[in-house]
């Protein structure tokens, strides 16, 4: 499975379904992994913090959640075939291990997301085992007590959506402590599950045109979005100036 670097960040050519593959695998393999759904505002966001874009280099895999990192790829020599959203990717995982043993422990979003969004997907895959839930705003202390609650239900799988660069940052700083199998960065996925923040419609999914879908429903998010011209016209200043080799 071949890697395409685009600004410093490396994404893993994977179609949806080998993404779902490769974290099966992951929940049965020996040792400890991260997942990172790297897009455009994220890989702008790592050019300018050097531990953000370490991260993003260490992880075991980092899945295309984007069109513009889909896009950016064709002026690399390894174009990635397609977007690879890690909300879909999640779903699919959830329906691959539903009825198994693999649980799975939702940690981030306002107070009574997680639980919410815990509800809807048993709802949608019974036999699915969700073991715990926490929300995503703590102090130290309260920290602390995610992090005994999870090491006390023993997820195999931990999805984090507190926002980047701060899911990352805590996965990667605490993942060695932690009694799980594989952890996740979601960003806002757990709304997305309950409801809270709907789902573009499949028209703006399939034309590549969730982000305006997005901006027409969240317009404070405008600030963020100017990040997308700005990550093409770097992709394109690079590749004149020969910086982006692969
Ligand atoms: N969030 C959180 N703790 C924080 C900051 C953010 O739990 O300190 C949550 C926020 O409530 C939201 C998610 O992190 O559920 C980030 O969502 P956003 O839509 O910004 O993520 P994206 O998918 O765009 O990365």
């Amino acid at each position: 499975m071949s890697i395409c670097k685009i600004l410093g960040v490396p994404f893993n050519n994977v179609s949806p379904s080998e993404a779902v593959d490769k974290i099966i695998n992951m929940l049965n393999s020996k040792g400890k992994s991260m997942v990172f759904t790297p897009n455009p505002e994220m890989v702008m966001r790592a050019r300018q913090d050097k531990e953000f874009m370490e991260i993003l280099n260490s992880s075991t895999m980092n899945i295309p959640d984007g069109i513009g990192i889909v896009y950016a790829s064709r002026f690399t020599k390894d174009p990635i075939k397609e977007r690879v959203a890690g909300y879909d990717t999640l779903l699919s995982v959830f329906d691959s291990i539903k009825d198994t043993d693999k649980t799975v422990y939702f940690f981030g979003a306002a107070p009574g997301i997680a639980q919410r969004a815990k509800a809807a997907i048993e709802e949608r895959f019974p036999g699915i085992k969700i073991v715990g839930c926490a929300d995503g705003y703590f102090d130290s202390e309260k920290e602390k007590t995610i992090i005994a609650d999870i090491n006390e239900k023993k997820p195999s799988l931990l999805l984090v959506g507190i926002g980047f660069p701060k899911q990352e940052k805590w996965i990667y700083k605490n993942i060695k402590d932690l009694n799980i199998k594989t952890a996740v960065g979601v960003g806002g996925c757990f709304d997305g599950w309950c409801g809270n923040v709907p789902r573009a419609p499949k028209f703006f999914v399939d034309h590549g045109l969730e982000w305006f879908y997005r901006l027409i429903k969240q317009p404070y998010r405008i600030g963020r979005m100017m990040q997308l011209p700005l990550f093409m016209l770097t992709v394109i200043g690079n590749k004149l100036t020969g910086g982006m080799k692969r």
